[in-house]
């Protein structure tokens, strides 16, 4: 893995000491180019996954700290599935992909990298890319960087 240009992780173990929750410093840091916010609307954002399982891979993250999905009141399911088409049909038109894994990961168990602060992921899908995936690392190398797909996203949303 050594040879593998991912340079996100070196960001990540230093991230990873970080006591606050990543998700609630970008919503109240207000700096969306630097924490790769690509859209703000009333109950929540969407944010770029900086430790991406595909090219595209978006969260979005409710703008209040919470754990579970019943915690979520009718207006911010309502605003994060909302916004979740919106990310959607814009991947769809920027990076034309010919599927997409939308989810949940609920628990550590279930790979919730950020457990305490539910988001959903939208990760595009191209026929044949799982072959490129690293079997034992969750890295992989991502064929165009996130700077250039935030460009992309915010000049179509
Ligand atoms: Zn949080």
């Amino acid at each position: 893995m050594d040879k593998l240009w991912a340079p996100w992780r070196i960001d990540y173990v230093s991230r990873k000491k970080q006591k606050n929750c990543i998700f609630c410093h970008a919503f109240k840091e207000k700096k969306d180019k630097k924490n790769f916010v690509v859209l703000r609307s009333k109950y929540c954002f969407a944010i770029l996954n900086t430790y991406p399982y595909n090219n595209g891979h978006v969260l979005i993250v409710p703008n209040r700290h919470l754990k579970s999905m019943e915690d979520l009141k009718e207006e911010e399911l309502l605003d994060m599935n909302k916004t979740l088409i919106k990310i959607k049909s814009t991947l769809k038109k920027i990076l034309d992909p010919q599927g997409f894994n939308i989810g949940i990961n609920i628990g550590k168990v279930a790979g919730a990298g950020i457990a305490n602060h539910i988001h959903t992921h939208i990760v595009p899908r191209w026929l044949g890319d799982v072959n490129f995936m690293p079997i034992i690392a969750n890295t992989k190398v991502i064929s165009q960087s996130l700077k250039e797909l935030y460009t992309k996203l915010i000049k179509n949303l």
